[in-house]
């Protein structure tokens, strides 16, 4: 399996660092908000990476922070007259709804960088032991260029970067020794949440919680660190500066990144008008066929959303689900059980697409090449089933099917639908709910029948329900 290593600017051979094992580290969102759909793009890639490995049988350690403490989160909470933490748990979950319903299966660990802070302040204390860091009036620097190796992973050098990236790098009236140093630690400001530290009360830098994170949950050295192409500099770079000064190892061993997702070929931006959260997107598409749009690109490629765009990603995820629920539909209704010699001799022949899926998905995550090959076989299925199918013939092709599907967390077998009488009985259930004023029950049940797009209205005539 070859994957393409930010480090190395190549593809390079996956090697594990323990045999069957994948050690794998996603840096999460800062949540502040509903995720928008660029963030959604480094959900949705590293998922599907993560299930290619599952499926050739490796075991692996996910693990993706949530960014819960950050000037973003504090001025929206100020905004708000609630706490930082009511905004970082409230927008927490709103993503967890989000990643779900693009079937990103749950982090084997999801820390958040608030309850990790002791081992924050243990690194940064290993930095100023090491000689890597120092303190001044409350704020603890990284020195940059005590560190040897530092911009191997952007490819930058020191010296552009102390004259061209002055301005990016230096943040105000600030007493770093070095233009190039950057923050671990730094004080607390009247109305920020803080913690103690031995420099005095206040809060970590953004680039040191991953570090730690990463090593709590995951081991000095892991296989894989990931995030979108902007974090390659300075936050990826900061890191590999932190952990390799503090553990005295090589971090990480493979370095991923997405490419960018624009909006009409622009840049997705709030001034530009041009911004879509998930959630928004949700309301006019199901959120497998975002994923199947995000999917259709190589993850490294710029990809451009456009409603054009997602109306054809529709299009092609239907063809997929169509040929699945026409498999079905013929296994109910077939009259011979075993497959016959010629329906193996043809089964045996879908071999070659798994085969063309697999290598395309070795191949630095081609997912756009392993969509192809899905679409073969959906060919083969269109052309090559009838009614006089056996069972065991279209029950094989249908598991082939959703085994290549599955590993793009794509669900081609569509979800029961709630039946009526069911619908009723929580509706009844709800009425008397609110008649004993236990209002908290009766949102629960409104919101729990919306999750499952059923619409409530009260009307004068009583309730009165809808499928969304
Ligand atoms: P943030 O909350 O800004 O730290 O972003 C969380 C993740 O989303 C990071 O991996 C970013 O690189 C990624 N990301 C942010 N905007 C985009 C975008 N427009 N396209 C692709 N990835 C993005
Ligand atoms: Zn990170």
């Amino acid at each position: 399996m070859k994957l393409y290593n930010t480090m190395s600017k190549k593809k390079e051979e996956f090697l594990p660092l323990e045999e069957g094992k994948v050690k794998m580290y996603v840096c999460g969102p800062t949540v502040y908000n509903y995720i928008h759909i660029g963030n959604a793009r480094p959900m949705i890639v590293f998922d599907t990476v993560r299930r290619y490995f599952e499926y050739k049988g490796y075991e692996v350690n996910f693990v993706s922070n949530f960014t819960d403490v950050d000037d973003k989160i504090i001025k929206k909470a100020n905004e708000e007259g609630v706490t930082a933490e009511e905004i970082s748990k409230r927008y927490i979950e709103e993503c967890k709804k989000d990643m779900a319903a693009m079937n990103v299966k749950p982090a084997t660990k999801n820390p958040l960088a608030t309850e990790e802070i002791g081992g924050m302040i243990d690194m940064i204390q290993t930095l100023i032991e090491k000689g890597y860091a120092y303190e001044k009036n409350g704020t603890v620097y990284f020195h940059t260029r005590n560190f040897e190796g530092y911009g191997k992973l952007s490819h930058k050098n020191l010296d552009d970067l102390q004259s061209g990236g002055r301005s990016l790098l230096v943040s105000g009236a600030d007493e770093k020794e070095d233009a190039l140093d950057f923050v671990l630690w730094k004080p607390k400001k009247e109305g920020e949440p803080a913690w103690t530290s031995p420099w005095g009360e206040g809060r970590p830098g953004w680039h040191i919680e991953c570090s730690e994170m990463s090593k709590k949950y995951l081991g000095e050295q892991i296989d894989i660190h990931a995030g979108g192409e902007d974090l390659v500099f300075p936050h990826h770079e900061n890191e590999i500066a932190q952990s390799e000064a503090a553990n005295g190892k090589e971090f990480a061993k493979y370095w991923m990144h997405n490419g960018f997702l624009n909006i009409d070929n622009r840049k997705m931006s709030k001034s530009l008008g041009n911004f879509f959260t998930v959630r928004e997107i949700s309301e006019k598409y199901d959120l497998q066929v975002l994923r199947f749009f995000m999917l259709s690109a190589h993850y490294r490629s710029p990809l451009n959303f456009s409603a054009d765009l997602m109306e054809a990603a529709k299009n092609g995820l239907d063809r997929i689900v169509t040929a699945a629920s026409n498999l079905k539909f013929l296994h109910e209704n077939a009259n011979t059980q075993e497959m016959t010699e010629k329906e193996k001799e043809l089964f045996a022949s879908t071999e070659k697409y798994v085969r063309q899926f697999e290598a395309a998905m070795e191949d630095d995550f081609n997912t756009a090449d392993a969509i192809s090959a899905i679409f073969e076989l959906v060919k083969f299925i269109n052309t090559q089933t009838s009614g006089e199918n056996s069972k065991e013939f279209l029950e094989k092709l249908l598991e082939r099917l959703v085994k290549l599907t599955d590993v793009l967390g794509i669900l081609v077998e569509q979800e029961e639908q709630m039946l009526d009488a069911d619908i009723e009985a929580l509706i009844e259930e709800r009425q008397l709910a609110r008649k004993e004023k236990n209002f908290a029950r009766a949102d629960e049940i409104r919101n729990d029948l919306l999750a499952k797009g059923i619409v409530l209205e009260d009307t004068r005539e009583g309730v009165k329900w809808k499928r969304a």
